[in-house]
């Protein structure tokens, strides 16, 4: 009955042009998602959703992520889209109000998969992610490499490969074993985020074998988590906050709608309920059976 949020940061829905999108040329079946077309996967729901949530100008990640974790139209009530990290307005507007949040006062567990560094968590930054807020404010745990080395945890890159660059080191682990340890971890409790922003940072420095690699890595996840979730009982969603990776004639982001991808129990009723970025945290409270 436990929902898992797969947030993948700057990946929105473009042509079928492998010139300029990693997605059409990298070898993906699940994660083939373009503009205009049906999801790849006949066991997925796919919703082309609305990240631009009639403000003007490009999404970017502060509104989006705060859009998507607490069902608000954060640029709307801002006045723009923010870029970046989280502002004290929109901690405000997570204050309560997040997945994290609701979840946790309809007693539920609900945890942000993602571990954080020791250098972190002992001198927190003043500039913080919308995620990280929102653990902090539904003062939730934050999961450290303890965990991680425990395979309770995810780093961001998911196969440490890039932990060294932190000043940490694990033993590296596949994509699939990544998955599956995040599936174990989704299984344990009603509500589980992990976050990705590699997809937003190839995007942006318009690295197209980069590109290709981190979905090919992206896809091996998701095939790690789906080949040990009861997709009878639990229900995965895959979804962005803005357009970025799919059209790197830009090295900015886009208005394209973003692909939310849904398997498992409930998929088609929860996808009913969404066509914006405000409509995934109604969806899944609803499917937890908490709105
Ligand atoms: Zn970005």
């Amino acid at each position: 009955m436990g929902v898992l949020l797969l947030f993948v940061d700057g990946l929105g829905l473009g042509e079928d042009d492998p010139g300029r999108n990693p997605v059409a040329r990298a070898r993906l079946r699940r994660l083939r998602l373009l503009r205009d077309c049906p999801a790849p996967d006949p066991a997925a729901t796919l919703i082309p959703t609305d990240a631009c949530l009639g403000v003007a100008g490009l999404p970017q990640s502060a509104t989006g992520q705060t859009s998507i974790l607490a069902g608000v139209n954060a640029p709307a009530a801002m006045g723009r889209h923010i870029n970046g990290y989280c502002t004290k307005s929109l901690a405000e507007i997570l204050d309560g109000r997040s997945l994290f949040s609701c979840v946790k006062a309809a007693g539920g567990e609900a945890t942000f998969a993602n571990a954080y560094t020791p250098a972190f968590l002992a001198n927190l930054p003043r500039f913080l992610s919308v995620s990280t807020v929102a653990t902090l404010r539904a003062g939730l745990r934050f999961r450290t490499l303890d965990d991680l080395a425990r395979g309770e945890a995810l780093f961001h890159d998911f196969t440490n490969r890039l932990l060294p660059e932190r000043g940490y080191s694990l033993p590296t682990i596949t994509p699939g074993e990544a998955g599956r340890r995040l599936a174990c971890l989704a299984q344990r409790h009603a509500f589980t985020m992990y976050e990705h922003f590699l997809t937003d940072r190839a995007g942006h420095t318009q690295d197209m074998a980069r590109g290709v690699e981190i979905l090919e890595d992206l896809e091996a996840l998701l095939d790690g988590v789906l080949s040990i979730t009861d997709r009878s009982a639990d229900l995965v969603i895959l979804t962005s906050d803005h357009g970025n990776l799919e059209d790197l004639s830009t090295s900015r982001h886009t208005r394209n709608p973003v692909p939310t991808v849904l398997w498992g129990a409930g998929a088609a009723e929860a996808a009913a309920g969404i066509k914006d970025l405000t409509d995934i945290a109604p969806a899944i409270l609803r499917h937890l059976g908490m709105l």
